[in-house]
């Protein structure tokens, strides 16, 4: 097999991956980009939002009670030197952002906002896409970056200290190794693996899968954001949890169905302050409802606009509605919404350097846990990702500056087929994956439906073990059940309710 030489390989093209070749192009190392997408990917520019929020320390005062927030949400279960280093880089990345020209929305409110699940006004920021794909795509002049698009990663080798390698299905099947003495993961969460869901990356394997399998471990991984998104119109897009307190959420009777919630006023006041389904949080009952209102009925409920809305004056309401306005989505129709898994908290575990537990391979962004525990206060996930990919870019680079890249024989034969004789058998076991994981663990979890879960998923392996399948769907097929299984066994573990993690089964931590 023919086969590339880089310093360094980067799996993602999304704010950690791309905050990462930054670093490492200033050290002239050479890097290949690797993204089953475009440059600029992921979540980082998901198109069905205004932007991504960012928040800081208005000073150096306001960092030790930002810190104290991120650990009092994580529920004590983030790795509290990790959630140090983000609270002290942060406005160092979001600066960093300004002086690239970036356009980056302010806050109404001149002494900032404060962000879903915190306590405390923070310096606050809008992440634009546009001006932010303008500004990153200048990197791709520099001759030292080799950008891989439409390729996915589909297994990833450890041979020694500087011998690593990636395979990567191209778009035409083609199969090719590349090779580097280092690699960086950013390749975002896996909330791909529910139904509903804000991923864009539906159709390559699970990265954390093959990272594991290399000998990275994973932590906090049954931590996983649920939020409110629309079912229809307008599939995937993003509620706007600030306006809970001025609709009213209709079954197909058009009847209120929060209307036997005791003390339904509070709660509401206090859904429409976070975006992600909670356990510490007593509104929570209001996603349930929403979400057994779904599995009961196979359809979702429904809620109108107010006239005006978009007047209110709330720096989130102003974005959310001033997009929606400019990308000419229609909000005068009847707008059905349940919870769609959003980010993950939980992935590769990292150390303060982003290195992960294998040498020479780190991580950053939404790939990794740590940073945030059992819940994450709204705005650090992209902070995450540029304060802990620039990280892996300098740590990878040190790596790199005095050490020789040592060529290496595949130690796996591998049978490179380009088709997939079975697809459509592929493609259902995809689908059902997403099925159970959506219907039995998303938001409500209990012992018997993670065991049911993973019973259902054991019968999918059974079914599918002899299929026809290419290289990179036979791929995609084993780190979907296979992370499935892991994964669950993180829920099982985990047997109390705590942050966004729900035992229906348990009392709440
Ligand atoms: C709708 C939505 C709204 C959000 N709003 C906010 C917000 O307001 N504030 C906030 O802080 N966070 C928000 N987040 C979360 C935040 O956007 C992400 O956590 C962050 O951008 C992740 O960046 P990343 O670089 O780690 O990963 P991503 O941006 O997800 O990039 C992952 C990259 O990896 C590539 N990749 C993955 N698997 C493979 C593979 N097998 N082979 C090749 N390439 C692969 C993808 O193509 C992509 O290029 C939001 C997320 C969503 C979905």
């Amino acid at each position: 097999m023919d086969c590339k030489v880089f310093d360094t390989i980067i799996i993602g093209a999304g704010l950690g991956g791309i905050r990462s070749a930054q670093e490492l192009l200033k050290n002239n190392l050479k890097i290949c980009m690797i993204t089953s997408k475009d440059f600029c990917s992921g979540a980082s520019f998901y198109p069905g939002t205004w932007g991504l929020g960012m928040v800081g320390p208005k000073n150096e005062e306001d960092k030790k009670d930002l810190l104290e927030n991120i650990i009092k949400v994580g529920c004590k279960l983030s790795n509290p030197k990790l959630s140090s280093i983000l609270v002290d880089k942060v406005n160092d990345e979001i600066n960093l952002l300004d002086k690239q020209g970036i356009n980056l929305k302010k806050s109404v409110d001149e002494d900032g906002v404060i962000p879903c699940f915190d306590s405390n006004k923070r310096r606050w920021f809008g992440f634009d896409f546009k001006t932010g794909k303008d500004a990153f795509y200048k990197i791709l002049d520099n001759e030292n970056l080799t950008l891989l698009n439409k390729s996915k990663v589909i297994n990833i080798f450890n041979e020694g200290e500087t011998s690593k390698g990636v395979l990567i299905e191209k778009e035409d099947k083609s199969i090719e190794l590349v090779k580097s003495k280092s690699i960086i993961i950013a390749s975002g969460g896996y909330t791909c693996l529910f139904k509903h869901n804000f991923s864009l990356e539906l159709d390559s394997p699970i990265i954390q899968y093959l990272a594991n399998k290399v000998g990275c471990e994973l932590i906090n991984l049954e931590f996983i954001q649920f939020i409110p998104a629309y079912m229809k119109p307008m599939y995937k897009t993003v509620f706007n949890e600030r306006v809970f307190k001025y609709i009213t959420i209709k079954d197909k009777n058009g009847e209120d169905i929060l209307k036997d919630v005791n003390d339904i006023e509070n709660l509401i006041s206090e859904r429409s302050t976070y975006g992600p389904f909670s356990t510490r949080l007593r509104s929570n009952i209001i996603d349930k409802i929403l979400f057994k209102y779904y599995q009961d009925n196979n359809e979702c409920a429904y809620f109108e606009y107010p006239d005006n809305i978009e007047g209110i004056n709330d720096t989130l309401i102003y974005n959310y509605f001033n997009w929606m306005k400019e990308s000419k989505k229609d909000t005068d129709k009847k707008i059905y919404i349940t919870p769609f898994a959003h980010a993950c908290n939980g992935g590769i575990k990292i150390n303060e350097d982003a290195s992960t537990t294998v040498n020479g391979i780190f991580a950053c962004g939404e790939a990794t846990g740590g940073v945030h525990g059992a819940d994450r206060i709204g705005g650090l996930s992209t902070c995450n990702a540029l304060v802990f990919g620039a990280i892996a870019g300098k740590s990878a680079s040190k790596y790199c500056k005095n050490s020789t890249f040592k060529d290496f024989d595949l130690s796996i034969n591998y049978d490179l087929k380009k088709e997939s004789k079975d697809y459509s058998r592929f493609k259902n076991a995809i689908d059902e994956i997403r099925k159970i994981l959506y219907n039995k663990v998303s938001i409500l979890r209990s012992k018997e439906s993670i065991l049911d879960a993973k019973n259902e998923i054991r019968k999918i392996k059974e079914n599918t073990f002899n299929i026809e399948l290419s290289t990179g769907d036979k791929a995609m097929l084993e780190s979907y059940i296979e992370f499935s299984f892991i994964l669950l066994d993180h829920m099982l573990k985990q047997g109390k309710s705590i942050g966004c993690h729900c035992r229906v089964d348990s009392q709440t931590k």
